[in-house]
């Protein structure tokens, strides 16, 4: 059975769930973390989603409802390593925004989850430290660079946790393990002191099983940081979303992005019946179009990635944080450099280095990075000219439900082709919400709910009347057994 400690069972246990029982007195802050450490005990040697377990000194003394963190938001003397080894060994001395804001909320810290290396990745198999599994299917991937603070969710071992969301980092591991994740609009949450990686488009984001709890973990991290000069004051507060029906929303269906290559038949089902109940429960439904956002979005975004993930990456370098090759005083600085990037970098990263600095270099740079930054300005354009018609988008998360762990590590472009319904809109800044909307093949099937900037609050609410209306059971059964 899946009760742990203090008969809480950390499967089913939603945050709201958790914060009602701390309200009323039913249980404490420290059982609570005791019963997602017995959990992740129990469950994390198969699963592999935590990279650092706390201990009671450094989970924070908050009498809130525990969380994880993506191994790339940095957390005061607590490891923080992005998935990477050439940051193996680094105890940071100052907390990000996020994990500040999430202590002064009260939440204690349960641990750190396992990614891809410097969230460069969609199956977080590009860990330096291995790979985490799923949940619902341990030969299978938990999606990715997210894919531990998805899959620790999913299996009980954090009611909630923080990601990171570049080209659908949150959204397509919230898909992968049938849990809620959003991306916010670029700009809402502040970045500093989380690893960057393409800093035009990463996003801080939460997941949790239920809407709500995403919403108020959104409302917790979210807004305007001294610390961030691309952060805003949010236009409205966060509401948590409480109507059942969709009366009055206008819901624009994106043919490309519910048609493209590649989208298996049981998630273009899945999909079609949520749109279908979306119209029962009193949504205008109507056909739109997206043509050179999805034609071209991957391409571009593969230009505009890299080319900043080189720039951010150069900072790694043995001086100053982690690894630090050993010349055996045979070398220059020169040589220390190098020899530490050789050793500390995996394939995916030093590729992205390449890639970028190829695309930013003197001569190729109007006819790569210059063009991809106008192509951004069409897929934005495209994306406001859809909105104006419509308050929201839907598609599929990822045109596939989890695949088999090895199935496309040696081929990067089938890799990156796994983010195609996620890259468009984070090339446009909007935010993006995957909620569950069932099961293919046993597996979870993530819808995306796309709104334009700053409409958080619609999101939230359509995907809670949809939530609601779908009963989507988010205990994988072979944990529930
Ligand atoms: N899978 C995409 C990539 O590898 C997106 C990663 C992310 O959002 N961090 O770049």
């Amino acid at each position: 059975m899946s009760a742990d400690t203090a008969g809480i069972d950390t499967l089913r246990l939603t945050a709201e769930e958790a914060a009602g029982l701390l309200e009323r007195g039913e249980v404490s802050s420290a059982e609570l973390v005791a019963a997602y450490r017995a959990a992740i005990e129990a469950r994390d040697p198969e699963l592999h989603a935590y990279l650092h377990v706390t201990d009671d000194e450094h989970a924070g003394d908050g009498g809130g409802v525990p969380i994880a963190l993506k191994d790339v938001i940095t957390t005061k003397g607590v490891p923080t390593t992005a998935g990477s080894r050439i940051l193996e060994g680094y105890v940071p001395v100052f907390d990000s925004t996020v994990a500040a804001r999430c202590k002064e909320a009260g939440l204690p810290l349960l641990g750190k989850t396992n990614l891809d290396e410097f969230a460069m990745g969609s199956s977080t198999e590009n860990s330096g430290f291995g790979p985490t599994r799923n949940p619902w299917d341990t030969t299978r991937v938990p999606g990715g660079s997210s894919g531990g603070s998805a899959a620790v969710v999913a299996a009980g071992l954090a009611p909630w946790s923080l990601g990171t969301d570049t080209g659908g980092s949150v959204k397509q591991p919230a898909s992968l393990c049938g849990v809620v994740g959003l991306r916010p609009t670029w700009g809402t949450v502040s970045r500093y002191g989380i690893v960057a990686f393409a800093s035009s488009l990463d996003q801080v984001g939460p997941l949790a099983k239920t809407v709500r709890d995403c919403a108020r973990l959104y409302g917790i991290t979210a807004g305007r940081d001294a610390c961030d000069s691309t952060t805003v004051e949010l236009p409205a507060p966060v509401e948590l979303p409480e109507r059942e029906d969709l009366r009055g929303l206008r819901v624009g269906v994106p043919r490309e992005l519910n048609e493209v290559d590649g989208i298996e038949p049981g998630v273009r089902e899945r999909v079609q019946e949520a749109i279908r109940l979306a119209e029962e429960l009193g949504a205008e439904v109507g056909e739109t179009t997206l043509p050179r956002s999805v034609e071209y979005g991957l391409a571009c975004y593969y230009l505009v990635a890299p080319a900043e993930a080189s720039a951010n990456l150069a900072r790694y370098d043995g001086v100053r944080y982690g690894h630090r090759a050993d010349l055996n005083g045979d070398g220059d600085l020169t040589a220390l450099y190098e020899r530490t990037r050789w050793e500390g970098f995996g394939a995916e990263p030093k590729r992205r280095i390449m890639l970028g600095t190829y695309a930013l270099s003197a001569g190729y740079y109007d006819a790569y990075y210059g063009q991809a930054q106008k192509v951004r300005t069409v897929i934005k354009q495209e994306f406001a000219a859809a909105f104006e018609d419509f308050d929201v988008l839907l598609s599929p998360t990822s045109p596939t439900v989890a695949f088999p762990l090895g199935d496309k590590v040696e081929n990067p472009l089938a890799m990156y082709l796994t983010d195609v319904l996620t890259i468009p809109p984070n090339m446009a800044g909007l935010p993006g919400l995957s909620i569950p909307c069932g099961l293919s093949e046993g597996l979870p099937v993530g819808l995306q709910i796309l709104g334009p900037q700053f409409s958080e609050n619609t999101l939230f609410a359509v995907g809670h009347a949809l939530e609601r209306a779908l009963g989507f059971d988010f205990v994988p059964p072979r944990l529930a057994a």
